[in-house]
């Protein structure tokens, strides 16, 4: 077996040995000239010359491994239905909606703004401008007007895929209204918006622009549209970051690379293999569900469930259920989720069949340690987490396995992923740090294949926004912190915009919220720093309990708050002890379930929040202020 330490080496010291090697696994239609051309960097065009397409390497290229074999798996809590997509129905429905979008007048590089819920003909349509070299650009459904606008205007979409509505906890979120108000406020409205109307919410199609799902999958069914053929470095998709610090950007994706770095990731990182069922709990709306609902697990001639639902309805228990109706063998989720089953029944891990699951892959945000506990004892099963960001487009840390099995330790993503060459580097000097250090975690470009490109429509921004952070040195900032301990394990400590600095001491927002994570009676905290005329800074905490009834009184909350700064005290000292942990029902959050801290912050502060388009609940922010 392999070992990590001398993979990674060999991805960084003979890459192009190693990409070409990696290449192996997926279909090019024109072989590529040369691995890597680094000759403009921070630009890395990887793959030169080759011709791919990522439908093909989803869809066409396992019909003869077996067409009866189920592709695309639907399940829907909110509509009470469920299908099964083989082979064949995938590629059959990929082509219906590749023919009707090359009728709208869709060809390669034109781009798509998929606004869609966790429906299957979103899934036919990104694949269906693969398979046309259109670039698709989904966009979180149900996000407000303002939202889709901007983005509408950045992508400048010659169509627009959307449906009547969404359904969310039950309840029905209607499309069309948002869509129909976006397009009004934008500058570049698209020529044409086909309307996929699931019956759920009643609308008025604009005359001469909207177009009927259902009718053109009548018409253009049974025509097979032929596969275009892409350069590896055409982009592929333009996807917008979180949100969570600032205003979006719009990220870039290429092909051949994005193709080989799923693949590859498949196979060594997640460990899937052909025949077998992923589970994904992200949605189409982010990078996770771009790279593991869809496109990873299709490459690599997965199954992939579609779940449109929340992890708690019709009960908490429904996520294990798939795992058991379905014989997943991964399954990949975020803390946000599984801090939500927290506060319900435990014996619902128990209820169903998990044999077949290997492990638990969990990314998007810290995972706090009494939360990773929590899962792994409740599953018994191994819980890998991994980081990365929109940007990377797959995991910069994660364990292995598939390379070599090693011990993961709670609160750590384990090791750099072969490819990405990443250091901790001290933010003034640029220079890397040793063990144990705090720094900056960045990486050395050239970003490996599958990593963004550019930033849509502006390469000054890429190189001024992620390349130029740190004086004399061009290395790529992830804008978190992080450090690796002497056995080589590394942490990521939180966003370099989110220490706080009491009285000269720099703490991680991070390592305050474990602390107070641990108290028994808390299901998850923000902790931010909040601007003082004595400390500089003081850390405040907003916790948001298991059972808020069992502390309703006034009394009942100062001795909890009393006992939760003991923790810190005990755990950290008391220069991180929060000056107030306030207790509130609910954390002001993005749609993709990340805590607004700068948005808490000015609240904190007095200020005004600031963009708050992509807030999950802005009654959160309010309750936050009556806390105060
Ligand atoms: P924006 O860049 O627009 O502010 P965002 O950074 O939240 O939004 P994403 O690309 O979705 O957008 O999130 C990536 C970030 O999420 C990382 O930079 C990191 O801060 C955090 N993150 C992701 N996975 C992990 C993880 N396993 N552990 C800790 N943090 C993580
Ligand atoms: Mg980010």
């Amino acid at each position: 077996m392999a070992n990590l330490e001398s993979v990674h080496r060999r991805s960084i010291e003979q890459r192009d040995e190693f990409w070409q090697g990696e290449a192996k696994r997926v279909h090019w239609e024109t072989p590529f000239e040369q691995v890597l051309d680094f000759t403009n960097p921070p630009f890395a065009r990887w793959f030169v010359g080759g011709k791919t397409n990522l439908c093909y390497n989803a869809v066409d290229r396992w019909l003869d491994a077996g067409a009866d074999e189920a592709a695309l798996i639907w399940v829907s809590t909110e509509v009470d239905e469920r299908k099964t997509y083989s082979r064949r129905e995938l590629f059959d429905e990929v082509n219906a909606t590749a023919a009707m979008l090359r009728a709208q007048g869709v060809g390669p590089g034109d781009r798509v703004l998929i606004y869609m819920p966790m429906i299957p003909s979103a899934v036919f349509a990104m694949l269906a401008c693969a398979r046309l070299g259109a670039i698709h650009s989904v966009v979180f459904g149900g996000f407000a007007s303002v939202n889709l606008a901007s983005r509408i205007d950045d992508a400048k979409p010659k169509v627009i895929f959307s449906a009547d509505a969404g359904s969310r906890a039950g309840k029905v979120t209607p499309y069309k209204p948002l869509l129909d108000k976006a397009i009004e406020l934008c500058e570049h409205p698209p020529q044409s918006v086909i309307i996929h109307d699931r019956g759920l919410h009643a609308f008025e199609p604009v005359a001469g622009r909207d177009v009927d799902y259902d009718g053109l999958r009548r018409a253009y069914w049974g025509q097979t549209v032929p596969v275009q053929w892409m350069e590896s470095s055409d982009p592929s998709y333009v996807l917008y970051t979180s949100g969570t610090t600032g205003k979006p950007k719009g990220v870039q994706r290429d092909t051949g690379g994005y193709a080989v770095a799923l693949a590859s990731s498949m196979d060594y990182i997640f460990g899937g293999k052909a025949g077998e069922t992923f589970l994904c709990t992200s949605d189409i709306g982010w990078v996770v569900g771009h790279s593991y609902i869809v496109y990873g697990p299709l490459i690599a001639g997965m199954a992939t469930i579609l779940y449109e639902g929340t992890p708690v309805r019709p009960d908490g228990g429904i996520l294990w259920q798939l795992v058991q109706d379905y014989k997943v063998t991964v399954m990949f989720s975020a803390p946000t989720a599984i801090r939500v089953l927290k506060k319900q029944d435990p014996a619902l891990l128990k209820k169903y069949d998990l044999s077949s699951l290997r492990a638990l892959y969990m990314a998007g945000e810290p995972l706090d340690e009494p939360t990773a506990v929590w899962i792994s004892e409740g599953l018994g099963k191994p819980i890998i987490d991994n980081y990365w960001q929109t940007e990377t487009g797959w995991p910069i840390l994660a364990a292995q396995p598939g390379i070599e099995p090693r011990p993961t330790k709670f609160g750590s993503p384990s090791f750099p992923v072969y490819g990405f060459d990443v250091r901790v580097i001290d933010e003034q000097t640029g220079q890397d740090l040793g063990a144990n250090q705090k720094g900056v975690v960045a990486i050395v470009p050239p970003l490996p294949p599958g990593a963004m490109s550019t930033v849509w429509g502006d390469d000054t921004r890429f190189v001024d926004t992620y390349f130029s952070s740190v004086p004399g040195r061009q290395v790529y900032s992830t804008f978190d912190w992080g450090l690796v301990d002497g056995d080589g394990y590394w942490f990521i400590l939180g966003r370099t915009d989110d220490v706080i600095n009491v009285a000269g001491h720099r703490l991680g927002t991070r390592e305050i919220e474990e602390s107070v994570n641990s108290h028994a009676a808390v299901a998850e905290s923000a902790v931010v720093g909040v601007a003082d005329s004595l400390k500089g800074q003081v850390a405040v905490a907003f916790a948001v309990l298991k059972q808020p009834e069992a502390y309703e009184s006034d009394d009942a909350k100062s001795a909890l708050e009393r006992e939760v700064m003991k923790v810190v005290d005990s755990q950290l000292g008391a220069v991180a002890r929060p000056s107030r942990i306030l207790f509130v029902n609910a954390l002001p959050k993005t749609r993709s379930g990340k805590v607004l801290r700068r948005a808490i912050v000015a609240v904190c502060e007095g200020r005004d929040p600031g963009d708050l388009t992509t807030i999950e609940d802005p009654s959160t922010l309010q309750q936050l202020k009556e806390t105060l």
